[in-house]
């Protein structure tokens, strides 16, 4: 049987179709990247883009998926819809054991307005998969919050800015993370910080207050965003609502301000640059460097087919 068969060819039968209609439109997209019907479908999602989308990153063990699965629970009873792309790290190398002791996400099945995928982070560790960016087009389309989830490994975190419009950092208390973070120099890519376990007590309060010092010596790079740093505990509860009220905060922000059509121009951008050095390597990149323009509003997907076939 033909897997791709009968996949949505429109947003509107994406959206009528449930979790089977996206499965089948993520298989399409996996088995058959270059059929014309899936690039049309990715461009009229990327046309439509209905949901904020956030990035989650954090080392493994900082209490991802057990804050997922929180905010997962207050999204839904707020009646907003979620779909949630967990990028998984395992890889030849490490054969997976990054993860400890993590905790699966547990979502109800029956729940037509939550889906989760998860995906091999393929060749970075911590990096986006390449299905990453097109599931999360079509997502976002549909579902009211995307929520895409990586493990942040050394630089990696910044890869989820190429996805997200809110990005989220957890860090670990007594972990040294901060320091670490100072050290990567990636300071500027959180929109929000967050201290996990507050229910540790001092630890918790001191790598607060040691983000928040680290934070205050760097350059505003947020266009006057000023970074919340909170301290939550998925397990009691604590500071919960007051990340939910942050990312909606951020994401009323980013339309407020017109910075968040600049920064999906900008992703747009970026992944029309990875999928041309996909397929044709840095020496295609550097013979397409003319042609690596996208028109405002204009979709990667197609762009990216136009630009192939003069390659
Ligand atoms: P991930 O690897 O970042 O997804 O982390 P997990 O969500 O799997 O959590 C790692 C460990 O931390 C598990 O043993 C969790 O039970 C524990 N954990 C998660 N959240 C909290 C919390 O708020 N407080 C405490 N004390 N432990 C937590």
């Amino acid at each position: 049987m033909n897997k791709t068969a009968s996949f949505p060819q429109t947003i509107d039968e994406l959206g009528a179709g449930g979790k089977s209609a996206l499965a089948r439109a993520l298989a399409a997209i996996e088995h058959s990247p270059d059929d014309p019907a899936v690039i049309d479908l990715l461009d009229k999602a990327w046309q439509k883009p209905h949901g904020h989308v956030l990035g989650l990153t954090g080392p493994p063990g900082v209490g991802k998926s057990t804050l997922i699965s929180t905010m997962i629970s207050s999204w839904r009873k707020a009646g907003k819809t979620v779909g949630v792309i967990a990028v998984d790290p395992s890889s030849r190398k490490t054969g997976g054991a990054l993860l400890g002791d993590r905790t699966r996400l547990v979502t109800d099945p029956e729940d037509e307005g939550i889906f989760v995928r998860s995906m091999a982070a393929r060749e970075r560790l911590g990096g986006l998969a390449g299905l990453t960016v097109p599931a999360m087009i079509l997502m976002r389309a549909v579902y009211d919050i995307v929520l895409v989830e990586t493990v942040g490994v050394g630089q990696s975190e910044t890869d989820v800015a190429s996805v997200a419009d809110t990005v989220v950092f957890c860090i670990q208390p007594g972990s040294g993370d901060s320091l670490q973070f100072m050290k990567a120099g990636i300071m500027e890519v959180p929109h929000i910080m967050v201290v996990t376990k507050a229910d540790m007590g001092a630890k918790a309060d001191r790598a607060k207050a040691d983000v928040a010092g680290a934070l205050g010596l760097t350059e505003d790079g947020h266009g006057g965003w000023q970074v919340p740093v909170l301290k939550l505990s998925a397990s009691s509860g604590e500071g919960i609502e007051e990340l939910v009220t942050a990312v909606s905060d951020h994401a009323d922000w980013l339309y407020r301000t017109g910075e968040l059509e600049r920064e999906r121009q900008k992703q747009g951008q970026i992944w029309l640059e990875t999928m041309i050095r996909e397929k044709y390597g840095t020496e295609g990149l550097k013979k397409a460097s003319g042609q690596l323009t996208l028109a405002e509003g204009q979709s990667p997907f197609s762009r990216g087919r136009e630009i192939f076939s003069l390659m």
